[in-house]
């Protein structure tokens, strides 16, 4: 805070419009510089972006519009954005790209994400981390021996979540996953995702938990119900992450939303052995075939329809 009491009036005249802007009150042939935080909102919920000493080369209207971006892509996904508000701390730092985040929810949501002083509009467009940190707000904290849950279903989620947005293309989010995948299959001496906390077992051993559990709930809804509904009922009764809540209710609150055991079947199956499923026989089943760096997605597999359903998601309400 400036110790002026009245803010001069040309300040106060640039966040009236700063104020109209990020409210979308419609196309304007310049716009103001950003002040630090920038309040914005989505979906009913604010939030509070602070940029630093941003002084970012694409400008601070580019790093606003990223975090609206990944906010409705998240809100979308969730059926409403999970917190009530958020402030969302942007660290500049040298170099480009977006570098990396970290969420909290106590006792308000933060999240803090590292951002490059040369971050480019495409770099933004493209990003992936911070659809991740948002993800976060959604599920209750369940301990650092269940990262592997949080990790996995924030690395499932972000690239489901921005193709139903138009944000990325189905093949990209297929080839990923045929690509990554295989680095959450157990390794010599695992003892189950609750035990064995490598990088590979946290991050894409639990999007894998996901993947299963989204084609098996599909599987056994015919199509009626996924993961998204599951992980929708979670953040709605729990409050997302400022709840501690042990992992079998979380699992037990999807599974009894989408009316089947999917979730707490694997978490038997997963938690504490190191079984391994046939990612190839997934695949095909699924219709994804690698074709160099890219994928072929075929119609005429037998889950093709679950492929489709995942990707088109649920109704932005249910
Ligand atoms: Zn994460």
């Amino acid at each position: 805070m400036t110790p002026a009491a009245t803010p001069p009036l040309h300040a106060r005249a640039r966040r009236a419009l700063l104020a109209a802007v990020l409210a979308g009150a419609g196309a304007l042939g310049c716009t103001p510089s950003l002040g630090d935080p920038a309040e914005l909102t989505v979906d009913g919920v604010r939030l509070r972006v602070e940029l630093g000493a941003g002084d970012f080369n694409a400008g601070n209207e580019a790093l606003v519009a990223w975090v609206r971006r990944s906010a409705e892509i998240v809100a979308a996904y969730y059926g409403g954005f999970p917190t009530a508000r958020a402030t969302i701390e942007l660290r500049p730092g040298p170099g480009a790209g977006v570098q990396g985040g970290s969420t909290y929810a106590n006792p308000d949501a933060l999240i803090r994400v590292r951002v490059g002083r040369e971050v480019t509009e495409a770099q933004l467009e493209s990003d992936w981390v911070m659809v991740h940190e948002m993800t976060h707000l959604a599920l209750p904290d369940v301990g650092p021996e269940h990262a592997w849950l949080s990790e996995g279903l924030a690395t499932y989620v972000e690239g489901i979540a921005r193709v139903q947005a138009g944000n990325r293309t189905e093949q990209d989010v297929w080839a990923e996953e045929l690509r990554q995948m295989p680095r959450g299959l157990p390794q010599e001496g695992d003892q189950g995702l609750d035990h064995t906390h490598t990088w590979g077992r946290t991050y894409w051993g639990g999007a894998m938990f996901c993947l299963m559990a989204d084609v098996d709930i599909r599987r056994r809804s015919h199509d009626a119900q996924g993961l998204q509904d599951a992980v929708r009922a979670i953040a709605r009764v729990s409050g997302g992450l400022k709840s501690e809540w042990p992992i079998e209710r979380v699992l037990a609150t999807g599974d009894a939303a989408v009316g089947t055991t999917s979730l707490e079947d694997l978490y038997a199956r997963m938690k504490d052995s190191a079984y391994a499923p046939e990612l190839a026989a997934l695949w095909r089943e699924l219709g994804v075939t690698a074709d160099g760096d890219a994928v072929r997605l075929s119609d005429a597999a037998p889950l093709a329809d679950v492929r489709h359903a995942i990707m088109r998601g649920t109704k932005p309400r249910s």
